[in-house]
């Protein structure tokens, strides 16, 4: 008989996935991350400029397929 049931871990969040204050990648300011995944402080979001893969490249990168 197989009474035994599965233990039910209470899901405790990963380290890292809670809000707290982090480092920035790029300034290395102290900011408030929402959460893992958050590595870049607004600041550094709002220029944008560390995502790469713009449309804005020069016209080189226009090519025709046909
Ligand atoms: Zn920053």
């Amino acid at each position: 008989m197989t009474d035994q049931k599965a233990e039910l871990h209470p899901v405790a969040p990963a380290r890292g996935d809670v809000p707290a204050e982090r480092q920035c990648l790029r300034c290395k300011a102290t900011f408030w991350s929402a959460g893992f995944g958050e590595r870049i402080c607004k600041r550094c979001k709002s220029q944008a400029s560390w995502k790469s893969a713009s449309a804005s490249a020069s016209g080189s990168a226009r090519r025709s397929s046909r």
